[in-house]
């Protein structure tokens, strides 16, 4: 029994699911899994669990099992479905890659998708769970779409030794067919049960024009606009990143004061007198779940609203006396605005304040990545602004570099965000571009897996002891292309077995061929990072350095260690602070990487200085503030700093005997690279780097830079390394390093080996016996 306070039993009550209860339950308890679709909203994340757990499949010993691509739901939403139940965290807890609350007595675990693929490798069958729920399953992120394949073999085989297992499948769109028509991954299709959301109309504005590329600009505008002339209810905008969110921001603060501590004058009515004449006037409305058919000529443009673009439209007088570019400086404190940033890197504390009601009198603006697309409803959102771009990580397939871009995103998930404004009453959505432009989207996002390298998934798969992983049953495969550098990357890192040289088969069919994972290669497995750094991890066990090394991988492998001091603030005085503080931040970041030493380790000396540093000063948030370095990423490292020193692979099952030959392989680039301004190498021009990784922005950089001394290399490095270039090419590549580093025209590169003994572990027993793929 739940013992619910009454209001949270309300609100529950109005959720489209609740309806739907008997029908899941019914579909649960007769089939092996069942696939779920309801619009965003409609309450598939929170109130699943609590049918679970209502109906006893929390009560025989089992758990609830619950995963999410993000973080941020991960732990926000245990957080939710806890307050609703009237539950400690104790018993409804998450776990994240290096954080959790999960306790003995836990019942219902929310957890990141990682997590649960972790503990497939510790228990196959994942006995600990009665049933599993896949959330968010329409974004395709790469995990997921292991999961569903893998737990497509599992829950079978549970159930057929007598331990049944539920698995639930959940999507925001109705497009699903790659679970249910994929016969290689369900034989006989689950079923699809929808929930009919109660999605009120948003009418749909699109932009006469679209902007090139001052979309931030045009959201700033169209924001202004509304918030001026259009009635209550909360703003949700999409921008594509950080910086953008932030300095929209700024902006919206500026131009609309909201101060917490003084009685703003207008209420509700903080409306322009124009705003109030045209509050009556009659809206186009076009039904949500149909317009994705809408014609695509420019001729259905809404301009109605009186909030649509007006770019050089002489006739639209109604807009004309509001002429941008003086509102910027002008500040209206009469109509506050709420103005509150939402993306992924942010602080849980700032994160969940966009839950609480904006303050009596302001309206709340909510400036958001993609992060609210799917996976946060935020309530009382009437208008959504969607600049109709999304960040995304791109990997080129030759030469691995990544890159951030930011490209237009689907209409699903443009249909997604103008969904967002219709959850309470009818809303509308601003798109910054035209409805040629929407026609032109491609109409769903594809999955994660077909655009990213697997390395770390293949060898995950070979842990598992699935040889021939372009059997698994991928949801949508990834190209052959892409499995066959997984595996060279994995042989050459001496995690695979390397094939025979000689044979009758051509490369391709070679490396297709399932290559099985070395001892050192489970050693590689059991860390839970990305096996470059893996293989990083059992080198420094070997030279023993191994408390160095794991710090610097623990702060690599989080995404930005450093805060964005940049960010221009509000006030004079808020500005010199912070030029304050950059000073002092640069100075930090200058001692840490050693300055004047010898020894030029670059980034990763300063990574391995700032944790340091840090932790001697007891890993206060003071001591990040004061140094400009992110709390929360501290915390991260210092838990997965944890999780590396107890992890099996540093555990004493090192056989000093046998020598396996890896190497590591740079990529073949065309463009010169350079090292980045923000690097401690920077103006140091070392002779030799290696680096983390090469990102292209406005250049290609290189990312944690370390420098290789020249001297080293013969005296050092024969022993365990040895550095030889392809035959047929003479020239080296890092040299010189006149301000930048640069690739020499014949685009070629050492090779650098590493003689490593390989390490003997213990590896789970019985797990050969699945033997499924
Ligand atoms: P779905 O998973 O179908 O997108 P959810 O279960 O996440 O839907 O959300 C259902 C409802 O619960 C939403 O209307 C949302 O406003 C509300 N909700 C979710 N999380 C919170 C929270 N932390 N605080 C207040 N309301 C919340
Ligand atoms: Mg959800």
């Amino acid at each position: 029994p739940v013992d619910r306070l009454p209001e949270i039993q309300e609100a529950r009550l109005r959720l489209p699911i609740l309806a739907e209860e008997q029908v899941i339950m019914e579909a649960v308890r007769e089939k092996e899994c069942v696939v779920l679709c309801g619009e965003t909203g409609s309450g598939k994340t929170t109130q699943v669990p609590q049918f679970l757990y209502e109906a006893g499949y929390a009560s025989s010993g089992g758990i609830i099992g619950v995963t999410e691509p993000r973080r941020v739901a991960a732990i926000s939403m245990s957080h939710r479905v806890a307050t609703e139940m009237n539950l400690p965290s104790g018993v409804v807890s998450y776990q994240i890659r290096y954080e959790g609350n999960v306790t003995e007595n836990t019942k219902i675990k929310f957890m990141t998708d990682g997590v649960l693929l972790k503990e497939i490798q510790k228990d196959f069958l994942l006995q600990k769970y009665s049933v599993v729920i896949i959330d968010e399953a329409h974004e395709r992120s790469v995990y997921t779409d292991i999961l569903i394949g893998l737990l497509s073999r599992i829950v079978p085989l549970r159930n057929k030794k007598g331990l049944p297992m539920k698995l639930i499948i959940m999507s925001a769109t109705l497009r699903v067919e790659d679970f249910t028509e994929n016969k290689r991954l369900f034989r006989t299709p689950p079923p699809v049960i929808k929930v009919e959301a109660r999605q009120f109309a948003v009418t749909v504005h699109f932009n006469k024009r679209t902007p090139v590329d001052n979309y931030t600009g045009e959201a700033f505008r169209k924001i202004c606009k509304i918030h001026r002339m259009l009635p209550p209810g909360g703003i949700l905008v999409f921008l594509t990143g950080q910086a953008e969110v932030h300095s929209v921001c700024r902006r919206l603060r500026k131009a609309f004061p909201y101060r917490p501590h003084r009685e703003h004058t207008g209420t509700q009515t903080h409306l322009s007198k124009r705003a109030k004449k045209k509050k009556n006037m009659s809206l186009p409305r076009i039904n949500l779940d149909s317009y994705s058919a809408l014609p695509v000529d420019e001729g259905d443009e809404d301009r109605q609203a009186g909030i649509d673009d007006n770019d050089n439209e002489g006739s639209d007088l109604e807009l004309g006396d509001h002429p941008d570019s003086d509102h910027e400086e002008k500040a209206d404190p009469s109509i506050p605005l709420y103005v509150l940033p939402l993306y992924s890197l942010l602080a849980p504390e700032q994160q969940a304040k966009v839950f609480s009601p904006p303050p009596t009198g302001a309206r709340l603006c909510v400036v958001a990545t993609n992060v609210a697309e799917t996976s946060l409803t935020i309530p009382g959102i009437k208008y959504v602004v969607d600049c109709g771009r999304v960040k995304k990580r791109f990997y080129d397939r030759v030469t691995g570099v990544s890159s951030f871009k930011v490209t237009w995103i689907s209409q699903a998930s443009a249909n997604q965000r103008a969904g967002r404004a219709g959850r309470t009453e009818p809303g509308h959505c601003y798109r910054l571009y035209s409805s040629a432009v929407f026609g032109d989207f491609s109409l769903f996002s594809e999955a994660e897996i077909t655009r990213r390298p697997v390395d770390d998934l293949v060898l995950q798969m070979k842990d598992l002891n699935i040889e021939k992983v372009v059997n698994f049953p991928f949801p949508t495969p990834p190209s052959s292309e892409v499995l066959i550098s997984a595996e060279q990357l994995l042989i050459s890192l001496g995690a695979l077995e390397e094939p025979p040289r000689r044979g009758r088969l051509g490369e391709m069919e070679r490396a297709r061929l399932s290559c099985p994972i070395t001892p050192l290669g489970r050693a590689m497995a059991a860390f839970p990072v990305a096996p470059r750094y893996a293989k990083m991890l059992a080198l420094g066990r070997q030279q023993g350095c191994m408390p160095y090394i794991i710090t610097i991988v623990a702060a690599m492998t989080v995404r930005e260690i450093f805060e964005d001091y940049d960010r221009p603030a509000g006030s004079e005085e808020e500005n010199t602070k912070m030029a304050g503080k950059k000073a002092r931040c640069v100075q930090m970041r200058r001692l840490w990487a050693g300055q004047g030493q010898s020894v030029q380790l670059g980034d990763l000396m300063v990574l391995l200085g700032a944790v340091g540093a840090c932790e001697f000063a007891g890993c206060t948030h003071q001591f990040c503030e004061e140094n400009g370095l992110r709390y929360k990423a501290m915390l991260e490292i210092r838990r997965l700093r944890g999780q590396l020193t107890n992890a099996d692979g540093s555990s004493d099952s090192v056989s000093g005997a046998v020598f396996t030959f890896a190497s590591d392989s740079t990529p073949l680039l065309d463009d010169p690279v350079f090292i980045h301004p923000s690097s401690a190498l920077h103006k140091t021009l070392p002779e030799f780097v290696v680096y983390q990784e090469i990102m292209e922005t406005t250049k290609m950089y290189m990312r944690g830079v370390c420098a290789v001394q020249a001297e080293w290399i013969p005296k050092l490095l024969p022993q365990y390394c040895h550095f030889s270039a392809p035959e047929e090419s003479p020239a080296p590549w890092f040299c010189p390093l006149s301000g930048r580093v640069k690739c020499h025209q014949q685009s070629t590169f050492y090779r650098v080996s590493w003689k490593l003994p390989a390490i003997e572990m213990d590896y789970p027993e019985g797990l050969e016996h699945y033997k499924l793929f």
